[in-house]
């Protein structure tokens, strides 16, 4: 199958769907897929499973609005189910377009099966993690054999998975950069962790750059769509763009040009931490080196001095990286950096990287209308004190409303300025038409 065939079937079922939902004609979104810079993960078996479930299907990349991934997971001291399944659920109630599951404790193949029947989204995994914790039990990472990833990224494609993140850039050339280098947190990325952990000790290349071919194999058998990942991410602001990172980007061009030949749909992890003025050079550099690729952001986050905050550090990042092309932002959680996220973590980090997304597409082409009818909505709605269109179009209705009725105003107004209300003055003087 190749990637022209692969869009034609999905334009039979499902391309006047997303097209609707994107606001997309039917022929740029089938341009997009054809060409690769637009995917729509959605695993093969999946279809089946959820043939009589409203499925929401996501496009990412060019033109199409800006999406937002929540990741979720247990842990070996957090390995609950239920928690999991519900953060799951509150991510995608808030707005997550995608979810991935990245559990690193607990039963991983129930947890896994359990969030791909509870949500109707595309659900991602980083399968390197169960290949190592089944292994070893998390403890010797090294002691994995190639056939040990491979066979976990079939295992869970065969369950549904719908995309994987892959990090098989992480190659003998990049983690000579990375000898070379001054960085202060070498390696942030856990998958990237393993592998550069399982090279160093094995004395071997990376099986998922060596035997990639194997790897777009089993992509196509289960129509997979390859995340590759970023294992070399810069993990603090002193590190961003440094030449680590940039060697790994040009091996994941490369890596993007190969599935795309083979009809397999690839999407580009990047970084991580990035200062303000670096963003638009890295997003851009990104975006060329992997023929305008689908760019999912890790962030990325402005600052490291702000854990607790994070969520917004983030969102600033996100913001500035959909200006300059990034399609995909993964929701950071106010507890990153520091413990496993809460449900209301969730619930939080899935907002406010809602917001960032929507502050992307206003600006975005293909999707600046149709952002900005929203915010038209929202200021006509300010200009007559219609508080209920205002509260029900509020990108968070709930919060909006709870903050509204606590400290209500006498006026028709809001009681910041009550009768001193600067937009109703102005209105009843100027008497516009
Ligand atoms: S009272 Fe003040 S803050 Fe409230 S709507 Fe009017 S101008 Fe805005």
């Amino acid at each position: 199958m190749n990637a022209k065939s692969l869009a034609i079937n999905r334009e039979e079922k499902e391309l006047k769907k997303v097209s609707v939902a994107e606001g997309l004609t039917v022929g740029k979104l089938r341009r997009g897929l054809e060409t690769g810079r637009v995917v729509i993960p959605r695993n093969a078996k999946r279809i089946e499973d959820t043939e009589n479930r409203d499925f929401v299907l996501k496009a990412i990349g060019e033109r199409t609005s800006t999406k937002v991934n929540v990741n979720v997971g247990a842990s070996k001291d957090y390995a609950n189910l239920e928690g999991e399944v519900e953060k799951a659920k509150i991510a995608v109630k808030y707005g997550a377009d995608t979810i991935m599951d990245l559990s690193t404790g607990g039963n991983l193949d129930e947890i896994r099966r359990t969030i791909l029947k509870e949500v109707d989204v595309p659900v991602g995994t980083v399968p390197i993690y169960q290949a190592a914790l089944e292994k070893a039990g998390g403890r010797a990472v090294v002691d994995m054999s190639p056939d040990d990833m491979f066979n976990a990224v079939r295992k869970q494609a065969k369950d549904g998975i719908d995309f994987v993140t892959i990090h098989a850039g992480v190659n003998q050339n990049s983690l000579e950069r990375l000898r070379r280098s001054e960085r202060i947190l070498d390696v942030v990325s856990r998958g990237g962790a393993f592998l550069v952990a399982w090279m160093i000790h094995n004395e071997q290349e990376n099986p998922f750059y060596k035997e990639y071919d194997y790897l777009l194999e089993i992509a196509k058998e289960y129509d997979l769509t390859l995340s590759l990942g970023d294992g070399m991410r810069p993990g603090c602001i002193s590190d961003a763009s440094d030449r680590v990172k940039y060697m790994e980007t040009i091996v994941l061009g490369e890596l993007v040009k190969q599935a795309r030949e083979e009809g397999v749909q690839a999407m580009i992890e990047g970084p991580g931490h990035v200062p303000l003025d670096e963003i638009e050079a890295s997003v851009k550099t990104i975006k060329h080196i992997t023929d305008f690729a689908p760019l999912y952001l890790l962030g990325p986050l402005v600052t490291d001095v702000a854990p607790g905050y994070d969520h917004f550090v983030s969102a600033i990042g996100g913001a500035v990286a959909g200006l300059y092309g990034a399609d995909f932002l993964c929701m950071v959680s106010p507890s990153e950096h520091l413990a496993l996220p809460s449900v209301s973590d969730i619930k939080e980090g899935t907002i406010v990287t809602k917001i960032a997304a929507h502050t992307a597409d206003l600006v975005k082409e293909g999707q600046r209308e149709r952002a900005r009818y929203w915010d038209d909505e929202m200021a006509h709605a300010r200009k007559n004190l219609d508080w209920k269109r205002q509260l029900e179009i509020a990108i968070n209705s709930e919060e909006a409303r709870r903050i509204r009725n606590s400290r209500p105003s006498e006026s028709d107004a809001c009681s910041i300025c009550g009768d001193l209300c600067a937009i109703k003055m102005v209105k009843e003087f100027l008497k516009r038409e």
